[in-house]
């Protein structure tokens, strides 16, 4: 079964900055599960599955426009430091903070006394990612799925 919109496809990735050593994998632990057609991952990443099954593997360079998009200048805020409750905090560091729209990865960029500047860009805003896929699975996604625009038990939401 080819992959194409409204398909689930459950895939091992390892990704990293094109030319870097990994950043992250997901060999050692489950396939993660998509359901295709419905903006759950990057859309170059999306794209380079259509029309391939399960068994494929193969490896894309996703430029940073169609991975988590360019950086964006003036996404740096001024946060008081009672919001990162104990944690040690260093230029670079990435952590995850409690906003109005949901949790949201940040990175640090520099520690005063009482604030600290988190820059909000994607950490992975403006780089080129290098990925190499394995293709596990690919099924019809049933109507819930599609309803719910996300995928159902392995690999997927569970509620
Ligand atoms: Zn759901």
């Amino acid at each position: 079964m080819k992959i194409e919109k409204d398909r689930v496809v459950r895939f091992h990735y390892t990704v990293s900055e094109v030319g870097q050593p990994p950043l992250e994998s997901s060999k050692d632990r489950e396939p993660i599960a998509i359901l295709i057609g419905h903006n759950n991952i990057i859309p170059g990443l999306e794209a380079a599955m259509q029309d391939r099954q399960a068994g494929d593997s193969f490896s894309v360079d996703v430029p940073a426009a169609e991975a988590y998009g360019e950086r964006r200048e003036g996404l740096v805020q001024r946060i008081p430091k009672k919001h990162f409750g104990d944690m040690r905090l260093q230029p670079g560091m990435q952590v995850v903070l409690q906003t109005n729209f949901g949790p949201r990865a940040v990175t640090v960029q520099k520690v005063g006394l009482s604030v600290v500047d988190v820059d909000l860009n994607h950490p992975m805003a403006g780089k080129d990612l290098h990925f190499d896929v394995e293709i596990v699975e690919v099924r019809e996604a049933t109507a819930e799925e599609i309803e719910h625009g996300h995928v159902h038990g392995d690999g997927g939401h569970e509620h």
